[in-house]
């Protein structure tokens, strides 16, 4: 051979332009790493999930004629780095040339680039054609700017790709119908049954026991849920627009304990490792919208939308704009580490017990759950921001650094202070009540703020404004909060922290 190419395991895009000619010279590298199972602990599902879908893309390619040289996690060159892998393979087959995609974490980015600065053959880098923008479209339409509004990024989106627009104005004359996404689900209509494809990952994970990763969470070895290829994921997208995307939007945010997936997608796990494209899905969903307008409101597409073509590229965006010091930062001063709790789903709260609980049995959770529920708690509980990271970046599967870094640290933690978000999502019971169930049959008092019933949520929720009042006070968004602050009494804002202090302390306890 004369080339090699590499592929990242997030980087199985068959339609990308290296795969339109067969080249005998070119060899194609893919790596089960440990260095890539080991960075976080993860979710055996995720382990399982993103070997499975190296496998299956390899015997594509090789189905294809193409040649690959395909490296398994029980080998012994999968404990080595990359650029000893990398050495390994110039070395057994006489490389002439190395080419790889454009990484899209940021840790890959840079190990690649110094390995390839001390490279004494000629090497390229391409773009992995997956995304709608480049790495740094954002920070260039946001130059100069303080905040970098999403909602802004989304309307010069929708206009650039011309996706439901009516030449410059919105389809509907209205960009955002955020505000009709916000019911509560009561079975108003039957969610319909998940779209499974159904494996029996024995072997996979017989060998990731074998090598000795180290992984958490749950498996059903016969009966792998996740699709994995090509088929399954244009599979799932089908089911998506036929049966669930009627209601996607209406049920955005509601959470409850019979419905684990509600009318979520769940498609960023093909998504991230790059099966299917961002354009490919908003093209399928929005063409099933024009031809079903009786049965399909703009709103609930509207919705659908905006999460890929705005959030994920946005989050792709901020990433890239802010990186590497994005990952230190810490504005709220937080220290404690995570409790128990994240790794057992043993509470007594019984929206966390189920958000934890449906994580570690699925390697999933919907975007309420991963931000006002966990995400509200550990913000709340004042958790270190490198904790709440490296837990997020392990349980779900679609969890890669720069989509999980921003949604996390950014969004949900505040710990950016304030670039991706304009307040903290913070929230107490209040809001997890009238979003689901959970609270009907919770342990706690969703109504009381002080004493042994009283919802967690709610002392945190009050404890964690007056903690941060000097901070936000110059924050418009928050004032009304802060104004309700200051009317509660001294007794009761003191038997409130102390509530909150106490969960705080010991969150294993309650
Ligand atoms: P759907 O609800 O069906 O949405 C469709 C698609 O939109 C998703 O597949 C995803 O690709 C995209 N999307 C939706 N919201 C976002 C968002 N906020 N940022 C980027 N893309 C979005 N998503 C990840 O892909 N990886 C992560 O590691 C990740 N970590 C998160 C951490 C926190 C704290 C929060 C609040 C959100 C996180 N998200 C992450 C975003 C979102 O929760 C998931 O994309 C979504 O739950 C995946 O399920 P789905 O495919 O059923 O999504
Ligand atoms: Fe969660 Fe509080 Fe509701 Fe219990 S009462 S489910 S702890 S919000």
């Amino acid at each position: 051979y004369v080339t090699l190419r590499l592929i990242l395991g997030d980087q199985l895009n068959l339609k990308h332009s290296w795969f339109s000619e067969k080249d005998p010279s070119v060899l194609y590298l893919m790596a089960e790493m440990r260095q890539e199972t080991d960075y976080v602990k993860h979710h055996i599902q995720k382990v399982t999930g993103f070997f499975l879908a190296m496998r299956n893309f390899a015997k594509a390619l090789q189905n294809q004629g193409h040649e690959v040289h395909y490296i398994g996690i029980t080998e012994e060159l999968a404990t080595k780095s990359l650029p000893e892998i990398l050495q390994h393979c110039f070395d057994t087959y006489t490389i002439q040339h190395f080419e790889y995609q454009l990484p899209d974490e940021y840790r890959l980015d840079v190990q690649l680039k110094s390995f390839c600065t001390e490279l004494s053959i000629s090497h390229q880098v391409v773009d992995t054609e997956h995304f709608y923008t480049t790495r740094e479209e954002l920070g260039q339409f946001f130059e100069g700017k303080k905040q970098f509004l999403m909602e802004n990024f989304y309307r010069m989106m929708r206009k650039k790709h011309q996706v439901l627009m009516v030449g410059n104005d919105p389809l509907g004359n209205q960009w955002n119908f955020d505000h009709d996404n916000r019911l509560k689900y009561k079975n108003q209509v039957p969610v319909p049954p998940m779209a499974v494809f159904p494996k029996n990952v024995q072997d996979v994970l017989d060998e990731i026991h074998q090598a000795g990763v180290q992984t958490f969470g749950q498996i059903e070895p016969h009966f792998f849920i996740w699709p994995i290829n090509r088929e399954e994921a244009l599979e799932q997208l089908d089911y998506f627009c036929e049966h669930l995307l009627p209601h996607f939007g209406d049920y955005e945010d509601a959470m409850h304990t019979e419905q684990a997936f509600l009318f979520h997608s769940r498609l960023s796990f093909v998504l991230n490792t790059k099966i299917v494209s961002p354009k490919e899905v908003v093209d399928r969903v929005v063409m099933h919208f024009y031809k079903n307008q009786d049965t399909i409101t703009l709103s609930q597409v509207e919705g659908f939308v905006r999460q890929i073509l705005g959030w994920r590229e946005y989050v792709r965006g901020i990433y890239w704009r802010h990186m590497p010091d994005y990952a230190q930062r810490n504005a709220l001063d937080n220290t404690y580490p995570l409790p128990e709790m994240y790794w057992t789903g043993k509470t007594k709260m019984n929206c966390m017990h189920h958000a934890l609980g449906l994580s570690l049995q699925n390697a999933y959770a919907h975007h309420i759950q991963r931000l006002m529920v966990i995400g509200n708690f550990s913000l709340l509980t004042q958790r270190h921001p490198d904790a709440v990271d490296a837990w997020y970046l392990g349980v779900y599967m679609d969890a890669l650094e720069w989509v999980e870094l921003p949604n996390t640290r950014g969004m949900s933690q505040y710990a950016d202070g304030g670039i991706l978000a304009t307040k903290p999502y913070v929230s107490s019971g209040s809001y997890i009540q009238k979003m689901s169930n959970y609270c009907t049959g919770c342990h706690y008092d969703v109504k009381s703020r002080t004493g042994e019933q009283s919802c967690p949520f709610n002392s945190l929720y009050w404890n964690f404004l007056d903690d941060k009042k000097a901070y936000f006070a110059k924050n418009q968004r928050m004032a009304m909060m802060l104004n309700l602050l200051g009317k509660i009494q001294p007794e009761e804002l003191y038997a409130i922290k102390k509530r909150a202090s106490e969960i705080i302390e010991n969150p294993d306890l309650f």
